[in-house]
């Protein structure tokens, strides 16, 4: 950490931030100073210039056309691959795993260019992916399972330099053959998953804080997180039961 206030980049929250993603940003601060780290979230909207000097970064999910006014803006200013370059944890909700990618294709059938910080590609499926996501994690030091709401068109294939970020047990994640959910590329990890994410997963924001302080962590035991990973954690297995269910009328 540069300072002695954390500072978490909040990143276009005036275009990308579907499903209450900007709340990422507000766990990583109330788990920082729960902790007694000072802690601060600065907005980066579409009329500033993307600092590169933050400590850890966040970036919720959009539909197609805010997507592409954020493209732009992050190829205008490239502060966050600056910092992705020098280590600084970042994550990427959704539209951003298209976004931070090489090119994505819309639902009309453009294909827009990407940052290039994720070696990987989107193409819409078929069918939207709309529902809870149960995941296990693939990252050294997350054991805890995963759960999010992913709300999606596109199915985001990996190339070489990128790694999955977990492996779906309910839902679709990647919307891809070999069960993948999201992403990891050096410091930056990108997911599907929507909730906010950092809200049912603890263990991922304390990763990321971890990561963004270089310290480590003492533990927190909230009865309400504990209580609200349960009920989602059961909405997944619902939702595959569901499925199921359906397939077998057909
Ligand atoms: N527009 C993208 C898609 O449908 C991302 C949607 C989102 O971020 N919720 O794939």
């Amino acid at each position: 950490m540069a300072e002695s206030t954390l500072r978490i980049g909040l990143v276009l929250p005036d275009v990308m931030g579907t499903y209450g993603d900007g709340g990422n940003a507000l766990i990583l601060r109330q788990r920082a100073r729960m902790r007694g780290i000072d802690a601060e979230i600065v907005s980066i909207t579409l009329n500033d210039p993307v600092p590169e000097s933050l400590d850890v970064y966040t970036l919720g999910g959009a539909e197609d056309y805010a997507q592409r006014l954020a493209t732009r803006h992050l190829l205008q200013y490239p502060g966050l691959q600056r910092a992705a370059e020098r280590g600084a944890p970042v994550l990427a909700i959704c539209a951003a795993i298209q976004v931070l990618g090489h090119w994505y294709e819309t639902n009309t059938g453009e294909r827009v260019d990407g940052i290039s910080m994720f070696d990987l590609t989107t193409s819409p499926q078929s069918k939207r992916s709309i529902g809870e996501i149960v995941t296990t994690p693939l990252l050294d030091g997350l054991t805890d399972q995963l759960t999010g709401f992913e709300n999606h068109g596109g199915a985001t294939t990996l190339g070489p330099d990128a790694r999955p970020f977990a492996r779906v047990v309910h839902g679709d994640g990647n919307a891809t053959a070999d069960r993948s959910e999201g992403v990891v590329q050096g410091s930056v990890i990108g997911t599907y998953m929507h909730g906010p994410a950092l809200a049912r997963n603890p263990q991922l924001a304390d990763y990321l804080l971890a990561k963004a302080t270089g310290t480590t962590l003492a533990p927190l035991d909230i009865a309400e997180v504990a209580q609200l990973r349960t009920e989602r954690l059961a909405a997944g297995a619902r939702r595959a039961r569901d499925e199921r269910a359906r397939e077998r009328q057909r």
